[in-house]
């Protein structure tokens, strides 16, 4: 190891314990690796309609990824299904209350 590698090595570790690193193997869409309905019956979050959206509620409660999953419908304009707790009616009613 040559004395540049040997500086460059310890300015690389001090800039680490100041700054975050991002870790660029991460997906923005990592939080679907926790998503719980994953383990579950995906029909239940695509009621039909008329069709109760309360197991699916359920399901979304004990999620870990509730705000990730509800953010990623809310930016994709999803309007078929439940995403993070809500049906497509609630977040209806959720755009309704966000003022531009
Ligand atoms: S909040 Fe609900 S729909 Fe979203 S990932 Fe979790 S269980 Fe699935």
């Amino acid at each position: 190891m040559t004395d540049t590698d040997t500086s460059w090595r310890l300015r690389a570790a001090r800039l680490s314990s100041v700054v975050t690193i991002p870790d660029w193997n991460l997906s923005l869409d990592d939080w679907k690796n926790d998503a719980l309905c994953g383990q579950t019956d995906p029909d239940m979050f695509f009621p039909d309609r008329g069709e109760s959206t309360r197991e699916a509620k359920m399901v979304c409660s004990r999620c870990t990824v509730t705000a990730e999953c509800l953010e990623y419908a809310l930016q994709h304009d999803e309007r078929h299904g439940v995403w993070g707790g809500m049906s497509e009616r609630d977040r209806r009613k959720l755009r309704g209350l966000v003022v531009d």
